[in-house]
C-alpha cells in the first residue's frame, strides 16, 4: 500500500523536482492562508534622529502555516508575486494595517507614520489608488499618516503609469517612500520626476558603517542626495550604537533596526511604545 501511495503521488506530479514540489505545496497552503487566519502583522518602530523620538512603524507580514510552520516573507512574498496571490494578500495587509492604525489613534498613541510595503506587482498591474482609497475610507485612518513603500524597480518600469499613480496618491495626501534604495540598478532620473517623500537606505549598506570608509561614504552620499532633493532619509538595519552615533553626526533623519527594536506584534508594540513615552 505504501509503494502504491508513493506511485500515486508521483503520478500526480510526475516531472517536478523536490524544490518545485515544495514550492507547489507552499503555494497551495498560501492560497488558504488568509481564510485560515494564518497571516498576521508585526510592527517595527521608526525613530527620528537625533532625539530618537518614535514616529510610527513599518508594517511587516508574518505567516504561520499549519503545514509548514513559520515561513519568512523573503520566501513567500516572491511566491505570492509569481502566483498573483500578492493581490488579495496585499489588500488584506493594507486593510488590516489601517484598521490597527485607527485603533491606536483612538487610544491616543501619537502615530504619525504607518509604513506599508507595496509589491511592484500590485503597484503596476492593479488599481492601487482605488485600494488605498478604500482601505482609508473603511478604516477611517488618515491619509497623511499612511506611507507606502515601493522599490525603485516599480518606478522605472512603466513611467507614465507610475507618474499617474503617484500623483493620485499624493493628491490623496498619502506619502510614498523608496524602499531598499541603492539596490535596484536604476538610473537616478526618476528621483526628480516623481514626488517621493523618503529614501530608505538598504540595510546592506549599513553593515560597513562606520568602520568601512567606502560604505560610510556611500551612505553619506545618499543622505546628501536625498536632502538636496528635499527628501527625508531613513537608514534601515541599524544594529549597533556606533552606527547610530555615526548617523546622527551624518545628519540622518530617521532610523529603523534591531538596536531600537525588532518587529513586534501589535500588543507588544503598544507596550514598548507606552513604556518609552513615559520614560
Ligand atoms: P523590507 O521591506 O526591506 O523590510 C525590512 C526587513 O529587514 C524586515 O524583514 C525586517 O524584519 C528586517 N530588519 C529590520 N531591522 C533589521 C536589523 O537591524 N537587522 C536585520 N538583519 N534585519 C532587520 P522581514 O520582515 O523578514 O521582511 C523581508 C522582506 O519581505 C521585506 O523587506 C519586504 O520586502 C517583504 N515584506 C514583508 N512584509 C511585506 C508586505 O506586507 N508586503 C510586501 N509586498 N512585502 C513585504
Ligand atoms: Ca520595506
Ligand atoms: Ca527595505
Ligand atoms: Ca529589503
Amino acid at each position: 500500500a505504501k509503494s502504491r501511495g508513493r506511485n500515486r503521488y508521483s503520478h500526480y506530479l510526475p516531472c517536478l523536482t523536490t524544490a518545485a514540489r515544495e514550492r507547489f505545496e507552499l503555494e497551495r497552503s498560501l492560497r488558504r492562508a488568509i481564510a485560515q487566519e494564518e497571516l498576521s502583522l508585526v510592527f517595527q518602530p521608526l525613530v527620528e534622529l537625533p532625539a530618537q523620538r518614535v514616529v510610527g512603524a513599518e508594517v511587516l507580514l508574518r505567516w504561520h502555516s499549519a503545514e509548514h510552520g513559520d515561513v519568512s516573507p523573503v520566501r513567500f512574498i516572491p511566491l505570492a508575486e509569481d502566483s498573483g496571490l500578492i493581490v488579495p494578500i496585499g489588500a488584506w495587509v493594507l486593510h488590516q494595517a489601517c484598521r490597527q492604525g485607527r485603533l491606536w489613534l483612538d487610544q491616543g498613541l501619537p502615530l504619525e507614520t504607518l509604513a506599508v510595503n507595496l509589491s511592484p506587482v500590485q503597484f503596476m498591474h492593479h488599481d492601487v489608488v482605488a485600494l488605498v482609497r478604500e482601505a482609508l475610507a473603511h478604516s477611517g485612518f488618515p491619509a497623511h499618516a499612511l506611507e507606502l513603500e515601493i522599490t525603485e524597480g516599480a518606478l522605472v518600469q512603466q513611467v507614465a503609469r507610475a507618474t499617474d499613480t503617484l500623483k493620485a496618491l499624493c493628491d490623496m495626501g498619502v506619502r510614498v517612500s523608496v524602499d531598499d534604495f541603492g539596490t535596484g540598478y536604476s538610473s537616478l532620473a526618476y528621483l526628480r520626476r516623481f514626488a517621493l517623500h523618503k529614501l530608505k537606505i538598504d540595510r546592506s549598506f549599513m553593515q560597513g558603517v562606520p568602520v568601512e570608509r567606502a560604505e560610510s561614504g556611500l551612505v553619506q552620499g545618499i543622505l546628501d542626495l536625498g536632502h538636496k532633493l528635499g527628501m527625508c532619509v531613513l537608514a534601515e538595519g541599524v544594529e549597533q550604537q556606533a552606527q547610530l552615533d555615526w548617523l546622527v553626526a551624518a545628519g540622518c533623519d530617521q532610523i529603523q533596526g534591531y538596536l531600537i527594536s525588532r518587529p513586534l506584534p501589535a500588543q507588544d508594540y503598544v507596550e514598548w511604545w507606552t513604556a518609552r513615552l513615559s520614560e
